[in-house]
């Protein structure tokens, strides 16, 4: 089974992502050079990823007093993606770039999500160094971003803090302007941070030259005293090892420690680190702190971190999104292949006959659909989405604006429908596996350990559902969700003939949800609106994927197995799954308070 077919036919047969090289960005591509990168990406995913992703899980990170031990083969792989130039292959000719739309790009990236989602495909390092080019000085950009984007140095975040993970208004690190002259330093207004950052991934390791941390702290005011709110939050460069103004290292370690690497369930070929900033094990310049370069301006950190987080958290539903492939591959292989049980007959079973293949039952291939359904739907969404992306980067101004809107209201779905759902066919491929889904001989109780972690960072299942009813859908007026909504209309209204009862089934989830949006802030405080805010996301992102499938199944026309199967999982998924949605939406309509009112001594 290959992934690659499903990208063609989504890029080609429904985005028509060719029509973008009317635009004068991508002008110089074709359905050539497209093909050209997805081969390079598939094949390096093959060859380097695909072989190690068991070897990565077993053999954890490690610290030896030192330094951070990986396998060799996440070094290779490494290497490997570096030079194949997908991390900068969105950015212009004149740094190096392709000009790849970003469709191309997110397609590309799958088969690495695919092959092993742990090695991870640089992620961090392009999202940190796309946040320079749109946040920092041309110096921030030419020292930092562009040395990340040719693989010399890699990337980090460094938001969550062990007291402030999903309130980040409460991080504690702070930053003190580093003496006199502090603010003339060429590569930005130069501070000392002190703090703690937890759960940072790829924090240490020796895969790069250098790591630059993009940190989140608060410079305190006239008084000594951290601002609240988010409002007091600042964004600093501070590079593990400091480099001139050439980009090249000075030979002073920054005072930068590794506290301590944190043990998961999954995801275990990325590092997952405590730091420690300047606490003085590594001195510099004089003193303990850690050197930090100031990006944009004082209390526009968390601002300026949100260019980066939208970006990850598309990669967060892409992630998700191929580990729900993988398992769903593994297990129909799984399925043509194991004889177990015997079909039921006029007269009941026969025992003389042999036993049947598995996916021959009614019930597996209800698991196999499913899986289907969640993983190539919530794949259309996100490749939809980066078209979205493109369209909002070089579309006409309309066009352009409209695509962030959508964005905005999408992008928490992309995130989340895959983190939950995905998940659920990760659940399914074990399943279908009986009790060798449950051993580690097989992969697939690797692919739900991995996919367990996307519910959980860049914003919490239940902040995802929060940003979505308290913010997304009501922004400017609504906007966002009458674009969607006009969208969806749109689909309703030119599907062939005998999707005719879907279109319908769609058009009355939307009134649904717009009845349940009305509902649940009509004479509201926020708490009451929003205490049933995760049921609005699932019944949201079930009516959003019910309408991809419908689009999608529009271009899914003939007898090719392919095609059979897409329209297959289509029906399954208006069938089995749209109908879902009244019952959570129930809920959110009457702001339903048995949750929030529970007391808590009654648990
Ligand atoms: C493997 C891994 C990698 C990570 N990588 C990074 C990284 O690179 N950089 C980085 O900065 N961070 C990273 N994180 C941190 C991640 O983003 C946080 O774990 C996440 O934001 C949640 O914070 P928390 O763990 O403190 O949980 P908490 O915020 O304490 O949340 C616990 C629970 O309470 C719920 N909750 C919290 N507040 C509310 C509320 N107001 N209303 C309702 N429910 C609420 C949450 O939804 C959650 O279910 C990573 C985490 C992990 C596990």
């Amino acid at each position: 089974m290959s992934l690659r077919p499903t990208i063609d036919f989504l890029l080609h047969d429904w985005l028509q992502v060719e029509s973008l090289q009317s635009r004068e960005r991508f002008a110089d591509h074709s359905r050539e050079t497209f093909d050209a990168v997805l081969d390079t990406c598939e094949r390096i995913a093959r060859e380097k990823y695909a072989p190690f992703n068991r070897t990565v899980d077993i053999e954890e990170p490690r610290f030896d007093g030192e330094k951070v031990i990986l396998p060799q083969a996440t070094h290779d792989a490494y290497k490997a993606y570096g030079e194949s130039g997908m991390l900068s292959a969105a950015q212009d000719y004149e740094i190096g770039g392709m000009q790849l739309p970003y469709t191309v790009e997110a397609a590309a990236n799958a088969f690495f999500a695919m092959a092993s989602v742990s090695i991870g495909s640089g992620m961090l390092t392009s999202g940190n160094a796309n946040l320079l080019m749109a946040h920092g000085t041309e110096l921030q950009k030419q020292v930092f971003a562009l040395n990340e984007f040719s693989g010399r140095f890699s990337g980090t975040m460094c938001l969550s803090e062990p007291q402030a993970g999903s309130s980040l208004s409460d991080v504690m690190t702070r930053a003190t302007p580093d003496g006199e002259g502090f603010e003339s330093d060429a590569l930005g207004p130069r501070y000392r941070l002190r703090g703690n950052k937890m759960w940072i991934s790829s924090g240490e390791h020796e895969l790069s030259e250098n790591i630059i941390h993009l940190v989140l702290a608060k410079i305190p005011d006239a008084n000594g005293q951290l601002v609240p709110g988010v409002k007091g939050i600042s964004l600093f460069i501070v590079p593990k090892k400091l480099v001139d103004t050439q980009g090249q290292l000075t030979g002073e370690r920054n005072d930068v420690a590794l506290a301590g690497l944190n043990h998961k369930c999954g995801w275990r070929g990325t590092t997952n680190t405590l730091l420690n900033f300047g606490e003085g094990k590594y001195p510099v310049r004089g003193g303990a702190g850690a050197v930090g370069y100031l990006v944009g301006r004082p209390g526009e950190g968390l601002k300026c971190m949100f260019h980066m987080m939208n970006e990850a958290r598309i990669g967060v539903g892409m992630a998700a999104t191929l580990l729900g492939m993988a398992g769903s591959y593994a297990s129909l292989d799984y399925a043509k292949n194991r004889p177990q049980g015997r079909p039921t007959g006029a007269g009941g079973k026969d025992a003389s006959r042999p036993q049947v293949r598995i996916i021959e039952h009614a019930d597996i291939k209800r698991m196999l659909l499913a899986q289907k359904s969640y993983s190539e739907g919530a794949l259309a969404l996100a490749l939809y989405s980066a078209r979205l992306v493109d369209e909002q980067h070089t579309g006409q101004a309309k066009a352009a604006d409209e695509a962030r809107l959508l964005l905005e209201v999408l992008t928490p779905i992309v995130k989340s429908f895959p983190s939950e759902w995905c998940l659920e066919a990760n659940s399914l491929a074990i399943q279908i596996h009986g009790g060798y889904g449950y051993t580690r001989d097989f992969p697939v109780e690797q692919y739900w350990r991995d996919n367990r972690l996307n519910m959980i960072h860049e914003g919490t299942h239940g902040i995802q559902a929060m940003d979505l009813l308290g913010r997304k859908v009501l922004m400017e007026g609504g906007q966002g969700l009458k674009l969607l909504a006009a969208r969806m209309q749109a689909t309703a209204s030119r599907v062939s003939p005998e999707w005719a009862d879907e279109a319908r089934q769609l058009l009355d989830a939307l009134q649904q949800v717009g009845a349940a949006t009305q509902a649940a802030w009509k004479d509201a405080e926020p708490a009451q609106a929003l205490a049933n805010a995760v049921p609005y996301l699932q019944a949201f992102g079930h009516t959003v994927i019910a309408w991809i499938w419908l689009d999608v199944a529009q271009s899914a026309q003939g007898d090719a197995p392919a095609q059979v199967g897409r329209r297959a999982a289509a029906r399954y998924f208006f069938r089995y799954e749209l109908p879902k949605i009244s019952a959570w939406l129930q809920v959110v309509s009457r702001r339903d308070p048995t949750c929030a009112e529970v007391p808590e001594d009654a648990f």
